[in-house]
């Protein structure tokens, strides 16, 4: 079936793509394969004299490929120049980084000499999503490329340009073909590449379905997978909090790429002493936020990512409010063409109820009041995910406390969550395992091979 992009600001039809044929989907593994045998015997200065290129056009070309994110998925267009500056800076964190993390790793045994190589281990799957359409692929693209395995991807079909753009990138930074390989593919045909023998690991950064059902399918033909899934990270406010700052860092933390971020902040939990206070510094500022056109430089918000995502976070709202929810600013979607919804406060939520344990993927906030931090704790972790979540107090050693009970794979200390290319990115529970970025991300998909000689 084709796959038609749409602009979600206006609701206007893009392109239509044909997907490829069952032949072409396996001479592409094919191409990744016969590749892999080339690459991994390439220098890793070779390989970085290369990607540095790939970061060089990404800087060049920032506005052309900024204002293809905005156009497809409606990011707005500073957060999209800032996503093309950051996939620069992945690229050349790894093309620089690699000779370091790659290096071979000496081992202190008696009598003996023993080293542990990091060698590719082949072609690999990435499955990625439209929230971050450059950065999510680059992420898993950069490291991959600079250890020597090569990499196909499919990428959520609503970014199906993008998509497109990333691999012309690559090929026009003179990777060889093979090395970098774009997909138009419906989803149902990735358990298929899976399972194909010359596909050595998968990666994927999604929902939760999506992530099981790679999960289950690397898992049956015993391939590696690194799966980066949902969240609902909280944000912890403590009595001794800088307010001023504490509800600056929750608006741009639930407010990101309009509240579509897995690390966004989600539950906001706030400690009744200054709860009130909080609470309505908070709704002004949202309130406050302008709606508009997302290549409008002076727009706050813009629109979601699509009519589906916009559909399925009204649902989710209703349900809440059928639940006993109690909506304290937006709740709804405001009349005009496109994917808006307003942007909303949901208080009165507890253990059960059928929004507590969701992530909701848009711009819409959820408030929890708690007698103090131990309870704050105690509902950080009453999640099913476990990806990011922050805290706010001025003490930083009772910050590092907290942060150290809470259940995730990330904790920052009075700012959201955010991600660095020097930095892990990934969770626990049901948010996924593995790590993306830094030292640990480029090791997910390397053979760590032992040679000894005594
Ligand atoms: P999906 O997980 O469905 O999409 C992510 C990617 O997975 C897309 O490329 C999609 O392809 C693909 N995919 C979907 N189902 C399968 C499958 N069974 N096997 C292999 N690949 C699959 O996310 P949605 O866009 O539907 O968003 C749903 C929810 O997921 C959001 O509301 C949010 O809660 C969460 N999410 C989290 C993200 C994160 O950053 N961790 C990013 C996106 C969503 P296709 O586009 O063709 O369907």
């Amino acid at each position: 079936m084709s796959v038609t992009t749409i602009n979600p600001a206006n609701d206007q039809e893009l392109r239509t793509y044909q997907p490829l044929t069952r032949e072409e989907v396996f001479d592409a593994i094919g191409r990744a394969d016969e590749a892999f045998s080339d690459w991994r015997q390439t220098s890793l200065e070779h390989r970085k004299e290369l990607m540095l290129k790939v970061a060089s056009e990404l800087r060049a070309k920032t506005d052309e490929f900024a204002k293809l994110i905005t156009t497809e998925m409606g990011k707005r267009i500073s957060e999209a120049r800032g996503e093309i500056t950051f996939c620069a800076e992945i690229v050349e964190f790894y093309a620089n980084g690699a000779s370091e993390f790659l290096s071979d790793h000496e081992m202190e045994v008696e009598d003996a000499e023993a080293y542990i190589q990091y060698a590719p281990i082949g072609a690999l799957m990435g499955v990625m999503p439209w929230n971050f359409p450059f950065y999510q692929v680059i992420r898993f693209a950069a490291p991959n490329i600079m250890a020597g395995n090569t990499v196909l991807v499919k990428h959520a079909s609503i970014v199906a340009g993008c998509a497109e753009r990333i691999e012309q990138l690559f090929r026009d930074s003179g990777l060889p073909e093979g090395v970098f390989t774009n997909l138009i593919i419906p989803s149902e045909f990735v358990d298929t590449i899976i399972a194909d023998n010359r596909i050595a690991g998968a990666s994927l950064t999604g929902s939760e379905k999506a992530g099981a059902a790679v999960a289950a399918q690397a898992g049956k033909n015993l391939k590696r997978s690194v799966l980066e899934l949902g969240g609902n990270d909280p944000f912890i406010v403590l009595e001794d909090a800088d307010l001023e700052n504490a509800v600056a860092m929750a608006v741009k933390g639930r407010m990101v790429n309009t509240g579509q971020s897995c690390v966004a902040s989600k539950r906001f939990i706030v400690v009744e002493d200054v709860a009130e206070e909080f609470v309505q510094a908070f709704k002004e500022q949202l309130a406050g936020m302008k709606l508009g056109d997302p290549m409008d430089e002076e727009t706050d918000l813009g629109p979601l990512s699509s009519e589906d995502a916009a559909q399925r976070l009204d649902s989710q709202v209703q349900e809440a409010v059928n639940a006993g929810a109690t909506v304290l600013l937006g709740g709804n979607r405001p009349e005009r063409a496109g994917a808006w919804f307003n942007p909303t406060i949901l208080t009165d939520i507890s253990p059960g109820d059928p929004t507590f344990d969701q992530e909701l993927f848009g711009p819409v906030a959820t408030i929890y009041r708690v007698k103090d931090e131990e309870e704050a704790i105690s509902l950080a972790n009453n999640s099913s995910f476990g990806l990011g979540g922050s805290v706010y107090t001025k003490d930083i050693e009772r910050a590092k406390r907290v942060a150290e009970q809470i259940d995730t794979g990330m904790v920052f200390i009075n700012q959201p969550t955010n991600s660095q290319a020097e930095l892990p990115f990934g969770g626990t529970k049901n948010s996924g395992y593995g790590r993306e970025l830094s030292r640990l991300g480029i090791l997910e998909f390397v053979n760590k091979k032992l040679i000894h000689h005594r």
